[in-house]
């Protein structure tokens, strides 16, 4: 038993990597970034082409290995030279934007030391920053010491587990379903739409609320829609306010919206994933008003405070050939214990 341990760490070792095979191999990486970063000011915000990055197909995967400069000369072509370019600085959209340096770094030593912190005994240290991070962000949105929350790989998922955990606070069931009633304007992120189904919640009704002149949600109307939905026995429970829309910015009116989810004993979440790090611009911290009202929150480190994505590509998102590639960081879902 011994000896056949002995033999199969022998081969195993093939995949240690000596301290001389990694430096080479973090040399050409450093090397590849610099390239990366110091030609940003001049690269393009947009790359059209044709090929759009098909040739990342000829790294078929086989069973020979394939040199590091070819990969990486394969990525600078195949990925960095197609498509969008957030870090550049001809981009102007504020979404999705470019990356901070140490941020990568952050990923890079999370990736070395690779520590399972799916539970506490495995990894306390881990789990203690994780919930360190979540108590700034709970402080910073004016939430109590008795908040939770946890960070997700998305806003998308964040909001999602907002639905999930209003369907089961509301104790909704399968029977219910069709008596449900969502609220939310027609700038609401498109994530709500696919949390509601992916909730279960396709049979619930979904009110567009009518939007104002700045393309807010319309507190008026949102008050009418739910008591015509309660006269007619439907159950009202979850309205969603955008705190920054994706298209425009525009914050929906959180202070008002708070008080009638409080008065129709609805879930009230706001999907802060855009607006929500405004609130560290002092200027900008009287919009946030109410916003500590929320039963739940989304924010997003990726958005306002720059920190790299979490990419992968969504089947949701699927449209011919072209995957859309979206990108998920660490969301704060925090409500109110
Ligand atoms: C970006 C965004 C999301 C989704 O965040 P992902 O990290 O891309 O999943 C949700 N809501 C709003 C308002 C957003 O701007």
């Amino acid at each position: 038993m011994i000896k056949k341990i002995k033999e199969l760490e022998k081969i195993s070792r093939l995949l240690d990597s000596g301290q001389s095979q990694r430096d080479k191999w973090n040399a050409e990486v450093l090397d590849y970034s610099n390239k990366f970063i110091n030609k940003l000011n001049t690269s393009k915000a947009y790359y059209a082409s044709e090929e759009n990055g098909k040739d990342i197909y000829d790294l078929d995967i086989t069973e020979q290995p394939t040199k590091l400069s070819t990969l990486l000369e394969s990525t600078s072509k195949n990925i960095d030279q197609v498509g969008i370019n957030p870090a550049s600085g001809g981009h102007m959209g504020y979404i999705p934007g470019g990356g901070l340096y140490p941020s990568a770094l952050g990923d890079y030593i999370a990736a070395v030391n690779n520590r399972y912190a799916g539970v506490f005994f495995a990894a306390p240290g881990a789990v203690r920053l994780e919930n360190m991070l979540i108590r700034w962000m709970c402080k910073l949105m004016g939430y109590p010491e008795t908040s939770t929350g946890n960070l997700t790989s998305g806003g998308s998922i964040a909001n999602l587990v907002a639905i999930v955990t209003a369907r089961e606070s509301h104790n909704l069931k399968a029977r219910d379903f069709d008596k449900a009633v969502i609220y939310l304007s027609e700038q609401a992120h498109h994530s709500i739409q696919k949390a509601i189904r992916i909730a279960g919640l396709s049979e619930a009704h979904i009110r567009y609320i009518p939007l104002d002149a700045g393309l807010r949600l319309s507190v008026n109307e949102l008050e009418k829609a739910i008591t015509e939905d309660k006269e007619n026995d439907l159950i009202p429970f979850f309205i969603n306010a955008s705190f920054g829309t994706t298209n425009t910015g525009a914050i929906d009116p959180v202070a008002p919206i708070a008080a009638i989810a409080k008065k129709h004993k609805l879930w009230f979440h706001v999907d802060a994933a855009y607006g929500g790090f405004f609130k560290l611009v002092s200027e900008m911290s009287s919009k946030f008003e109410g916003i500590e009202k929320a039963d739940s929150i989304t924010l997003d480190p990726h958005k306002t405070l720059f920190f790299t994505f979490r990419n992968w590509y969504d089947p949701y998102e699927r449209q011919g050939e072209t995957l859309k590639s979206l990108s998920f960081l660490s969301r704060l879902y925090a409500r109110h214990a």
